[in-house]
């Protein structure tokens, strides 16, 4: 049998490395392998490397290069920002954390955690585009908020938050602001000088970059806990011998997406736009996000009389790799938090497509060809069952 060409339509997942990256990252695991907190020659190469990494990382998202702390994931940086901020709160008599319904579980468990110490976790609702609106969010803010965090961009529908106008309330507020910039950096412009979030969690591997990477932006002058005992690495607030190749990785990921940002965001916008009508004349298919206000790579929609589990089955067989919403939850099929919140029908039919610097007209077309086959298939089946 000739082997299937890969379609590969799941970059909110993970992305490729970007060409480049790993020649970046290779020195750090050879000639270069020093522990960047030696004395010698050899460690400090490592550690201008890491630092050269800060600068550029910071320099992507308008960030002084001392707001920056690597992480070993996004998840860890939600976990740091959260935990840390309510840590920060409850000193000071705040016990209350304010999160949006539609948040990636780095947040929602972390929060959930927070329960079992005390802690009064409020949910923001959505409307059905996934958005949560500013004035909900000034009426639940009380004198006892620590901390609000809402996602900048969300990853199963790919609705872009008022991040802005949200950070605004909680400056005025003076409570603490986290956003979760993972599905975002890189792919749209952050401004750390003109935006008022105190803490910004970020991921190396979905912008080009490696996996088990992330950073979280502490502002300056927010007194945030140290995460991890340890040595002084991340100038004392995460212990542990810095990942220096994954980070010059990241960097290097990060600056190539920005540069190519704006040629990007329009290049996937028409080709994104192209699916989604493509798959709204299928029938039997409804769109699930915001029309506009959506990441440039995004298309989520949800299939009448299939289960998106059995379809993205079938994909697989012809070599497509899409999604069924969250990464994580693929394999487990209860239907989406996400699309529950927003009220969606039929979340049980959801399908996840996302574009990325890989994508191409011709993946497009070959999908729209291949899924009026693959849904009768499936909708004949669940008719004779
Ligand atoms: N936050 C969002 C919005 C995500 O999409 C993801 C990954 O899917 C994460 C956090 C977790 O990032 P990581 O895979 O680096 O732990």
């Amino acid at each position: 049998m000739p082997k299937k060409e890969l379609i590969y339509l799941d970059h909110a997942g993970t992305t490729p490395l970007s060409p480049g990256v790993l020649e970046a990252m290779l020195p750090y695991f050879t000639e270069a392998f020093g522990n960047p907190s030696a004395i010698y020659d050899l460690g400090q190469r490592a550690r201008q490397a890491m630092e050269e990494a800060r600068h550029t990382v910071a320099r992507c998202i308008g960030a002084q290069a001392n707001e920056i702390y690597f992480t070993g994931s996004g998840t860890e940086s939600d976990n740091w920002a959260i935990k840390g901020a309510a840590a920060l709160g409850a000193a000071r008599g705040k016990t209350k954390v304010i999160t949006a319904s539609i948040e990636h579980h780095g947040v929602l468990n972390a929060c959930e955690s927070l329960k079992k110490t005390g802690t009064q976790v409020k949910h923001l609702p959505v409307d059905d585009t996934g958005l949560v609106a500013p004035a909900e969010l000034a009426r639940q803010l009380s004198a006892d908020t620590a901390l609000v965090s809402v996602m900048m961009a969300n990853n199963e529908v790919g609705t872009i938050e008022p991040v802005g106008a949200l950070a605004q309330l909680c400056r005025e507020a003076g409570v603490l602001f986290h956003t979760d910039a993972v599905q975002a950096v890189g792919h749209l412009p952050i401004d750390m000088a003109a935006l008022p979030a105190d803490l910004l969690s970020m991921s190396a591997h979905k912008c080009g970059g490696p996996k088990g990477v992330g950073a979280l932006f502490i502002r300056s002058g927010v007194p945030l806990p140290k995460w991890m005992d340890g040595g002084a690495q991340e100038r004392g607030k995460r212990g542990g011998t810095e990942n220096v190749a994954q980070i010059v990785g990241f960097a290097k990921a990060l600056s190539i997406a920005c540069e190519e940002m704006e040629a990007e965001r329009v290049r996937l916008t028409a080709l994104r736009d192209r699916l989604t009508a493509g798959l709204l004349a299928l029938g039997g298919c409804v769109f699930n996000g915001h029309r506009t206000a959506r990441l440039p790579g995004h298309v989520n929609v949800s299939f009448s009389g299939v289960s998106g589990e059995g379809l993205l089955v079938l994909l697989n067989l012809q070599g497509v790799c899409a999604s069924g919403g969250a990464a994580c939850a693929s394999g487990d099929s209860k239907p989406s938090h996400v699309l529950q919140a927003m009220g969606r029908p039929l979340a049980a039919g959801a399908v996840r497509f996302t574009l990325g610097k890989t994508s191409r007209a011709a993946d497009v077309e070959a999908l729209l060809a291949l899924l009026p086959k693959l849904l009768k298939r499936l909708r004949g089946m669940s008719a004779g069952s």
